[in-house]
């Protein structure tokens, strides 16, 4: 076991403050990462004030951070795929059983007994519960490790760990291509992904958004028409017309305004994960034979297949570069949809812990 460097909450109320934290010595399957940048999710901050109580209770101390980008610094003497001085990313999984029918069709993000990067219990018991990516080190597996592609900018490719992917897989399963009409709602970390991989795809892209002043901004990610939500009018020119919309909203909202929007078989799938329940009102599906999901980040070999899309097109996250002594500032900004698009954790700062 090593101490590495984190940053921490102590409860759901306490504010993220340096802190030490285990680490195992790497196993003969384990690489071992410095972390360069941690993205910042609006799900750690869910979870670090333990809002999602109800589905995954918060364990204290929690270390979070999913999207990790760094350098291998050493790896265990039966890893294959990876060697000291590879850059690498970690997003939402660390483990899973390798054995139960989604594992064995590459789709560990529906595997019961996946591992989380933050708050599942540490197999290795280390420590009560894994630790994520507010540090300057991590130990992962490494069939849960990935290749990032060196020509990215790794301040903006760290959120492809978890943004990137929670937004392409959805669109890949839901056929979003040249020809489809494509919503994506709320443009914060999730959402303006959501826009450059629609465009991507060649889709014609509709943003929806509560804020006027990210309307340049929009267009310029790729959107070809940007809609204020508040706005009855502009919502109600879009009756009807969408193949697809990807909800991304982490706040309460009325999702039965995107219900309508959607045409004829039209489906509209939630990454999006409010601490309370939606109302969904049952005529706005049944008229239309309209569709609502929902979708968990992506497996394995998908998130490859998406950094690799990513490395070919230069796709990266908008980034706001940030010390970690500013991340309690971050959750605040986060709160009021102040970022623009991402906050990107630069972990050189840890240094002066
Ligand atoms: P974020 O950067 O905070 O973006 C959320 C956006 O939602 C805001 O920028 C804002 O966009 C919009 N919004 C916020 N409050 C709103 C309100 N009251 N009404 C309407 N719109 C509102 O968050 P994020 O990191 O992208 O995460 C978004 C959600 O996805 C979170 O709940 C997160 O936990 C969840 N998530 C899910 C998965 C998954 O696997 N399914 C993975 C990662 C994250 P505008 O300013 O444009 O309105
Ligand atoms: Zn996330």
């Amino acid at each position: 076991m090593f101490k590495a460097k984190a940053y921490s909450a102590a409860s759901a109320t306490s504010p993220l403050a340096s802190d030490t934290i285990p680490r195992r010595d790497p196993t003969e399957k384990d690489v071992q990462i410095e972390i360069f940048f941690c993205g910042i999710c609006h799900s750690d901050l869910h979870y670090a004030r333990d809002e999602w109580h109800e589905v995954m209770p918060a364990v204290y101390p929690c270390v979070p951070g999913h999207e990790i980008v760094g350098r291998v610094t050493s790896v265990g003497a039966g890893v294959k795929k990876f060697k000291q001085g590879d850059l690498v990313g970690v997003g939402c999984l660390v483990d899973s059983d390798h054995t139960c029918p989604n594992c064995q069709a590459g789709l560990e993000q529906f595997c019961p007994n996946m591992v989380l990067t933050y708050g599942s219990p540490d197999k290795h018991g280390t420590a009560p519960v894994t630790y994520g990516g507010y540090s300057d080190s991590i130990v992962v597996e490494e069939g849960y490790v990935l290749h990032i592609p060196e020509n990215l900018n790794l301040a903006g490719a760290a959120p492809l760990l978890c943004a990137g992917i929670t937004t392409y897989s959805p669109m890949r399963h839901w056929g979003v291509t040249k020809g489809k009409k494509v919503g994506v709602v709320g443009l914060g970390g999730l959402g303006h992904m959501g826009v450059k991989f629609a465009h991507a795809f060649g889709a014609h892209v509709v943003v929806f958004t509560t804020s006027a002043s990210k309307k340049e901004d929009a267009l310029r990610l790729g959107a070809d028409e940007v809609v204020i939500s508040r706005n009855a009018d502009e919502m109600k020119a879009q009756a009807g017309s969408f193949d697809f919309i990807l909800d991304c909203v982490a706040a309460d909202h009325d999702i039965n305004a995107y219900i309508q929007l959607l045409a004829r078989d039209g489906n509209i799938t939630l990454v999006g994960a409010p601490e309370k329940p939606l109302a969904v009102g049952a005529f706005g599906l049944i008229f239309g034979r309209r569709s609502i999901s929902g979708s968990p980040i992506g497996g394995i070999a998908e998130t490859q297949e998406m950094l690799d899309f990513c490395g070919k097109h230069n796709i990266t996250s908008d980034v706001e570069v940030i010390p970690i002594q500013k991340i309690n500032e971050a959750y605040e900004r986060m709160l009021k949809s102040d970022v623009k698009y991402r906050f990107s954790i630069d972990m050189a700062s840890l240094k002066a812990e």
